[in-house]
């Protein structure tokens, strides 16, 4: 099986009607770069930075970070790499005298809420960005965002860091695209306020799921409750692909969701052209797309918006792939 699917390494991903989908990679450094080359990647969809500061009692400086977001993005010459600035917090806690005791670290200080209350660090980071995106195609993405001004505080921190750098003479792509998360349902149920501000979207399930349903993604004891298929999550993610569309905003899918093949069709249907996902998962993915008919897809996936039982969703979602 895992031969037949190398043999689609270099086929291109298009549908039976000719629609091409782009399938990237999530990685978490450059140490993942040889799986998204093997995996043949049209290009890094999601590249999750706060790896770089897991696990160690000093923050990288400036100079590390550019290093390691210049190797991604001269490992991908031509094609996109979207690179996400740190998702601290939560599940993903910094060590020593940056972390603190939070009653509920999910809904406390995690992600844009932390780079924007450490405006050093985060600063520090949009330079390190700016610097690699003069090697190649770099987009930043900004994770958790749920309010206008959190966009705004962003963006305004991006633009100081470009006239610190300009200041300095030294050079990055002055066109480079801002791009945000929806992974809470509030930006999923506000999307001007982000079409409005931003280049791209990326829809974030694993955090969108956990934030729909309530359930901490992280406890057993709550797991059997975690469902994609669930019709709020379901009109949510095809909410946003549908506002992206109207607005030509570019809409990304880039949680478990993505890279699960269960959910392919469905995803088609919604009118998804950008799936990013462990690069292990591309070639299967590849597959789903290669036996796909959009058009046949687009109207099924509809009905299945409709439904809110689900028993009848999960088995019309079964029978799209077949
Ligand atoms: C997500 O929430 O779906 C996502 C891609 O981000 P992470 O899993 O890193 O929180
Ligand atoms: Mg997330």
């Amino acid at each position: 099986e895992r031969s037949k699917l190398n043999r689609l390494r270099d086929a291109h991903a298009a549908t039976l009607d000719g629609e091409t989908i782009h399938l990237l990679a999530n990685i978490e450094g450059p140490k993942d770069l040889p799986a998204a080359k093997t995996a043949n990647a049209d290009g890094i969809g999601l590249y999750r930075t706060e790896f770089l500061f897991l696990g160690r009692d000093t923050l990288p400086d400036e100079e590390e970070q550019y290093e390691a977001y210049r190797a991604v993005v001269k490992a991908m010459p031509g094609k996109p790499v979207t690179i996400r600035s740190f998702d601290v917090g939560a599940d993903k806690a910094l060590n020593g005298s940056h972390s603190r005791i939070e009653p509920n670290p999910a809904l406390g200080l995690r992600a844009v809420r932390y780079s924007l209350a450490e405006p050093k660090m985060f600063l520090t980071q949009l330079r390190a960005l700016l610097r690699a995106s003069a090697h190649g195609r770099l987009q930043i993405m900004i994770p958790m965002l749920s309010h206008a001004q959190e966009i705004d505080q962003s963006l305004a921190l991006v633009e100081k860091a470009k006239a610190e750098l300009r200041a300095e003479k030294i050079k990055f792509d002055e066109g480079i695209q801002i791009g945000g998360m929806i992974e809470v349902p509030a930006a999923a149920l506000s999307l001007g306020m982000f079409t409005r501000r931003l280049s791209f979207l990326s829809i974030g399930t694993n955090d969108l799921i956990q934030y729909t349903l309530a359930i901490d993604r992280s406890d057993e004891a709550v797991v059997h409750l975690y469902d994609p298929l669930h019709p709020a999550v379901l009109k949510l993610i095809a909410g946003t692909i549908a506002t992206g569309a109207r607005y030509s905003l570019p809409v990304a899918v880039c949680g478990e969701m993505a890279g699960d093949s269960k959910y392919t069709a469905l995803l088609l249907g919604m009118g998804l052209r950008s799936f990013s996902m462990h690069p292990g998962n591309i070639l299967e993915i590849k597959q789903q797309v290669l036996r796909s008919t959009l058009g046949e897809l687009a109207p099924r996936v509809q009905r299945i918006l409709k439904m809110d039982e689900p028993a009848r969703i999960r088995e019309a979602v079964e029978r799209l792939a077949t």
